[in-house]
């Protein structure tokens, strides 16, 4: 069957903003600074203003911003790092990236975030950091985190590729930590047309460090004061995000109505359960997940129907062959591998029509009611 309702659709959007696309795009051509153009720094400035920081870094993607900020920060080899375990394995790379160990924790059962009560039992005099994943697109609890940290003097890098312009009790995530990434990947909240990321923080030494490491590890041309990486944010990418950003906020608020639409249709239906919100975060949706014990069925039912889905995710970190050398055994974070065997993600952009949200929640009852 054709596809009646994608899983996002991208092309829907660039076509409701093209002529202030194609027009910053060809500005980019006709300068022609292609690496660290002016629209570079202007968006940064952009996003550092929008998210309530001092500081954003435009880098090459998500995993690169969470990586060398953990790197600017001093965490390496012998370090242990506290996160999620139902997270993106992005997160859990960064941290191996830079030689540290990523230790996990389970999550809450009703809003997928990190159960903050664990945090302290898996501190060891190694613990160098925590990464709290805004995962979803709502905020982690931040004042349990922040107090946790203090306490134990670790730092805090949070990962918000899944929540652009999410807000915790007032304040933006990507300010809470002292250092933030952020993806740009093209299906997040604010996508480029290609890869990109950014590091935010309110740190000018961390900052500057940052925006060295990304370029060679250069102080000025050709002075080299630390083995960098090339990491840098392309020209055209950063013009494209300067022409959606101004776009972010309403498009999260159609995501959101979404949601209660969506959370209206489906409540009751079966035996779904959907995610609660977490006290004190809005939600910017970027994934709408619903949970049933039939869930592999659902998605072969739905996606006969027309109905793309998708699973986030089939297999936590802890479980993939690439961490067999922790040697965490399946079982170890039951939550976190509940949710794995559970959760389906339905269509969700902002662009989405209350006729197709109907036709999405139509094909789950009728699912239900085989
Ligand atoms: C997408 C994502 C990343 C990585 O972003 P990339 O730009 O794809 O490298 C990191 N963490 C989470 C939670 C993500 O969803």
């Amino acid at each position: 069957m054709q596809t009646v309702v994608p899983f996002v659709d991208l092309k829907n959007q660039y076509q409701s903003i093209q002529p202030a696309i194609n027009a910053a795009i060809q500005t980019v051509l006709d300068e022609a600074y292609f690496v660290l153009g002016r629209q570079v720094g202007e968006f940064e400035r952009q996003y550092a203003d929008y998210v309530g920081v001092k500081h954003c870094i435009g880098v090459s993607n998500g995993l690169d911003a969470l990586r060398m900020a953990l790197s600017a920060l001093g965490v390496g080899a012998g370090d242990e790092v506290i996160m999620q375990a139902n997270t993106y394995i992005a997160t859990t790379l960064a941290v191996s990236a830079v030689g540290a160990t990523p230790v996990f924790v389970d999550c809450d059962p009703d809003t997928y975030m990190i159960d903050a009560n664990l945090i302290e039992g898996a501190i060891t005099p190694r613990t160098k950091a925590i990464m709290p994943v805004h995962l979803t697109g709502c905020a982690a609890d931040m004042d349990a985190i922040m107090s946790i940290a203090q306490h134990h003097n670790l730092l805090v890098v949070e990962d918000v590729a899944q929540a652009h312009g999410a807000f915790y009790k007032g304040k933006m995530c990507g300010a809470f930590g002292h250092a933030a990434g952020f993806s740009f990947y093209p299906g997040k909240n604010l996508g480029a047309y290609g890869d990109g990321g950014a590091v935010t923080t309110n740190d000018d030494a961390l900052a500057e460090r940052i925006r060295r490491i990304a370029n060679y590890g250069q102080r000025a041309k050709y002075v080299h004061v630390e083995k960098g990486v090339n990491a840098r944010l392309d020209t055209i990418q950063a013009a494209i995000l300067s022409v959606k950003l101004p776009h972010l906020a309403a498009w999260n608020e159609a995501r959101a109505q979404h949601a209660e639409k969506y959370q209206d249709l489906l409540t009751g239906v079966g035996d779904l359960k959907l995610q609660k919100t977490p006290l004190g975060s809005t939600h910017t949706y970027h994934v709408f997940i619903i949970e049933t014990e039939q869930r592999d069925a659902l998605q072969k039912h739905l996606h006969a129907n027309g109905v793309q889905t998708i699973i986030h995710y089939p297999t936590p970190p802890h479980l993939q062959d690439a961490y067999a050398e922790l040697g965490i055994p399946s079982g170890s974070f039951p939550l976190a591998e509940r949710l794995a065997k559970r959760t389906l993600s339905l269509p969700m952009y902002p662009e989405l029509r209350d006729d197709q949200i109907a036709y999405v929640a139509d094909q789950v009852k009728a699912f239900f009611k085989r």
